[in-house]
């Protein structure tokens, strides 16, 4: 069931799934500045936590909803270098002790972790199997949670709801995004549920199926050339944060010294963490 927490914060409640291993713990949580989603997922039998794609402005949130759960934060995780907000990575690192896990293309020397396709990423007793998706960057992954009775894809900025990640930075390539979509996640069972990276419109989770029938940039059968023409008309904004996010990212969530006064968010009220 989905509910507003007292701060008008978008999240689910928490839900379980029976797996071959035991049981999920799953929540999915949202940062309003940049609409993003971040997903703790947790192994309530040995009470170990990941948090995919944690946002620097929501870490004291974070680390209550860890206490009040019981867990414990393993690491946080990855999908992509954003280039909306800065990770709330380092931070919660240094409250926690976590690890810090990035695609391993980043060479993120502050990472503890490196993520590749083809190597699960446990978190207790549940496998997190990443599949390379670039196309929104060069390193993009997604990953996908797949037991007999639960299958679940944290797609990044890959695949968005009824959208997809914008193609035209960071090494971004249409053409490769229309690869990544088509062959590691329309490829996946059609019931498997699909939770992006963003939204800006409210909604918290699609399937495969829905996607394939309805995308306007994918769904219907598109072809790669319709795509390629639809994101390179899209006119999109420079992003606002991009300048400080991409390096500051790169650096696991640091605060760059070339953030722009009306945009410093969190780091202007905390340490350089
Ligand atoms: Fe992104």
């Amino acid at each position: 069931m989905t509910v507003l927490n007292p701060t008008g914060q978008l999240q689910m409640n928490a839900s379980t799934a029976t797996t071959n291993t035991g049981h999920i713990l799953f929540r999915q949580l949202f940062e309003s500045d940049s609409s993003t989603y971040t997903y703790l997922v947790a192994d309530p039998m040995t009470g170990e936590a990941i948090l995919i794609d944690p946002v620097m402005e929501t870490v004291e949130r974070d680390l209550q909803l860890l206490k009040d759960m019981g867990l414990k934060l393993s690491a946080t995780l990855e999908t992509h270098v954003h280039a909306d907000h800065l990770t709330g990575a380092r931070r919660l690192q240094s409250q926690t002790q976590c690890k810090i896990a990035y695609p391993a293309m980043v060479q993120a020397t502050c990472s503890d972790i490196a993520i590749r396709e083809g190597e699960a990423f446990r978190v207790g007793n549940i496998e997190l199997n990443p599949l390379f998706t670039p196309g929104h960057t060069d390193h993009h992954h997604a990953y996908l949670i797949d037991t007999p009775v639960q299958k679940m894809i944290f797609t990044g900025d890959a695949l968005l709801i009824e959208a997809c990640g914008r193609t035209d930075f960071q090494s971004g390539d249409a053409e490769t995004l229309y690869n990544s979509i088509h062959n590691k996640i329309f490829s996946l069972p059609d019931e498997t549920l699909v939770y992006p990276g963003h939204d800006y419109e409210s909604r918290f989770v699609t399937t495969v199926a829905q996607e394939k029938a309805r995308n306007p940039r994918l769904g219907g059968g598109k072809s790669k050339r319709e795509f390629v023409e639809i994101m390179e008309n899209l006119d999109l904004p420079y992003p606002r944060k991009i300048d400080f996010a991409v390096p500051g990212n790169e650096a696991c969530g640091s605060c760059p010294d070339n953030i722009p006064d009306g945009l410093r968010g969190s780091c202007a009220i905390h340490d350089q963490g």
